[in-house]
């Protein structure tokens, strides 16, 4: 372990690391714009300069190899001032729209002109125009005349996603990134973290373009339940000090973005675009009502007859919920699992066209908790699957189960998040909480448990999964 010394401080680094990469992992701050700590070198930006002590010239941090006794400055007057002109540089072609960039707020471009520059351009120049709102792909736009050069994105789809989609045509300041002709960017599951990594508001996100400031949304830790990865994301939803009372009030409760939350034992820093469109599966049109064969019911009602269906079933079957938390499962099991024949079903299935599986996170089983629930219950061999007709009472927790299938005389148990016409059919419907309305852990393919917490009220017609089997035994089935 080289011991180096970064403005006369003692740091023991790694034999392989760089001054940057000792830095970052002593809380050091160096700037960087290109820089990716999951990205190969590039060294292009040139801000991470640093001093060596003893040497007239600076040089940049995120190439240079620690050594044993290495003697750097990261705040010298020469660094200051070189910062000072490379800043300047920077922004030379650069467009004052902060106002309106979606980055602000999270854009380090702005944050170092501030902490290194602080001061008007000197040139006398007109700024070298170039495009705005390219059509990179179907989700995400560029703003020529903001990017850096950083090359981040273009090295993000060589050596991350490896779709190979984007990279630098031309020469000098009229370079531009472009999307590959024969490797569509679109084509790229991954494509969206180009957005994140990007250090200034050239990439920007279709669905979030003009949607929201940052600094008036609150990002919630959450996992996708997109597939068996679990990846650990963040959803930002508005701040209740920013809560909108009179112009568009949905807007407190629904989701403006999603992005990933760095977990290493998971997801990295990275998540596929699925992950990022899941408001398209949480803001479904919500199922709110308990039921009874249809007639809008109480929810205690309709929790203690669903009580008095178990209490009189003599073959009763469960059909337990894949996206169920570890929470729900283990209700489940303690308050039912010795009354029911139980089977894990796969609540979501591969949609026409979704990528099935990848070497980076995509994963066959479009469920996020099938590993818990398969820990606790066997699971439903799907195409071998029927009811027996002795079956008497089938309780159908969570979405994907096709109600054809059901016995003649069965009755039914239906518990749903979402709207669905078969609903109206069941001898008791109850309405569940999603995962944005509630606590809970789910496990993934790895075995790696992970938290979601709440950002949105639950409705209190809606009942939560994790009480309502105790519930039901309590109120309706006999002892
Ligand atoms: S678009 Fe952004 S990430 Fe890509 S090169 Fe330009 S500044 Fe860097
Ligand atoms: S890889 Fe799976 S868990 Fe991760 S963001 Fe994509 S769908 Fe969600």
């Amino acid at each position: 372990m080289p011991e180096i010394f970064i403005d006369g401080k003692s740091i023991q680094a790694e034999r392989d690391q760089t001054v940057m990469q000792a830095a970052l992992a002593h809380n050091v701050p160096i700037p960087y714009f290109c820089y990716h700590p999951s990205l190969s070198i590039a060294g292009n930006c040139r801000i991470c300069a640093v001093q060596v002590e003893g040497r007239s010239w600076v040089e940049i941090a995120c190439n240079m190899p620690v050594s044993e006794g290495l003697r750097v400055l990261t705040d010298s007057e020469q660094v200051r001032a070189y910062r000072k002109e490379l800043m300047q540089l920077v922004t030379l072609n650069h467009p004052v729209d902060c106002g309106i960039c979606d980055k602000a707020g999270e854009c380090t471009l702005q944050d170092y002109h501030y902490q290194y520059n602080g001061s008007p351009s000197v040139s006398n120049e007109p700024k070298v125009r170039s495009t705005k709102f390219h059509p990179l792909s179907e989700r995400i736009v560029l703003d020529n005349e903001r990017c850096i050069l950083c090359s981040r994105c273009v090295r993000f789809t060589k050596e991350i996603s490896k779709s190979n989609a984007l990279g630098i045509t031309q020469r000098g300041d009229t370079s531009l990134v472009r999307a590959a002709e024969d490797h569509p960017l679109d084509d790229d599951p991954y494509s969206d973290n180009v957005i994140d990594i990007c250090p200034v508001g050239a990439l920007l996100s279709r669905p979030f373009l003009y949607k929201a400031r940052v600094w008036y949304l609150k990002p919630t830790p959450s996992v996708c339940p997109g597939c068996a990865r679990g990846c650990t994301i963040q959803i930002w939803h508005r701040k209740s000090e920013w809560k909108l009372n009179a112009l568009d009030p949905r807007k407190n409760v629904s989701i403006e973005r999603i992005t990933p939350l760095e977990n290493p034992a998971v997801n990295g820093p990275w998540i596929c675009n699925k992950g990022r469109d899941l408001a398209q599966i949480f803001e479904r049109p919500r199922a709110e009502q308990a039921m009874q064969k249809g007639k809008s019911v109480d929810l205690p009602a309709a929790i203690a007859a669903a009580g008095r269906l178990i209490g009189d079933a003599k073959r009763p079957v469960a059909l337990v919920s894949s996206w169920g938390s570890n929470e729900e499962l283990a209700a489940f099991k303690q308050a039912l699992g010795g009354r029911f024949a139980a089977f894990v079903k796969e609540d979501w299935v591969p949609q026409p066209g979704e990528r099935l599986d990848d070497d980076l996170l995509i994963r066959a089983d479009k469920n996020p908790n099938t590993a818990a629930a398969r820990a606790l219950f066997p699971a439903l061999a799907d195409a071998a699957f029927t009811l027996d007709d002795a079956t008497d009472l089938v309780l159908i927790w969570g979405e994907g189960f096709d109600f054809s299938r059901l016995p003649a005389r069965a009755r039914t148990i239906v518990l749903d998040a979402y709207a669905q016409p078969e609903h109206q059919g069941a001898d008791v419907f109850i309405p569940v909480s999603i995962q944005t309305e509630r606590r809970g852990h789910y496990t993934n393919f790895q075995g790696v448990v992970s938290a979601f917490e709440p950002c949105f009220p639950k409705k209190p017609t809606v009942a939560d999964a994790e009480t309502l089997f105790a519930a039901m035994v309590a109120t309706g089935v006999p002892a």
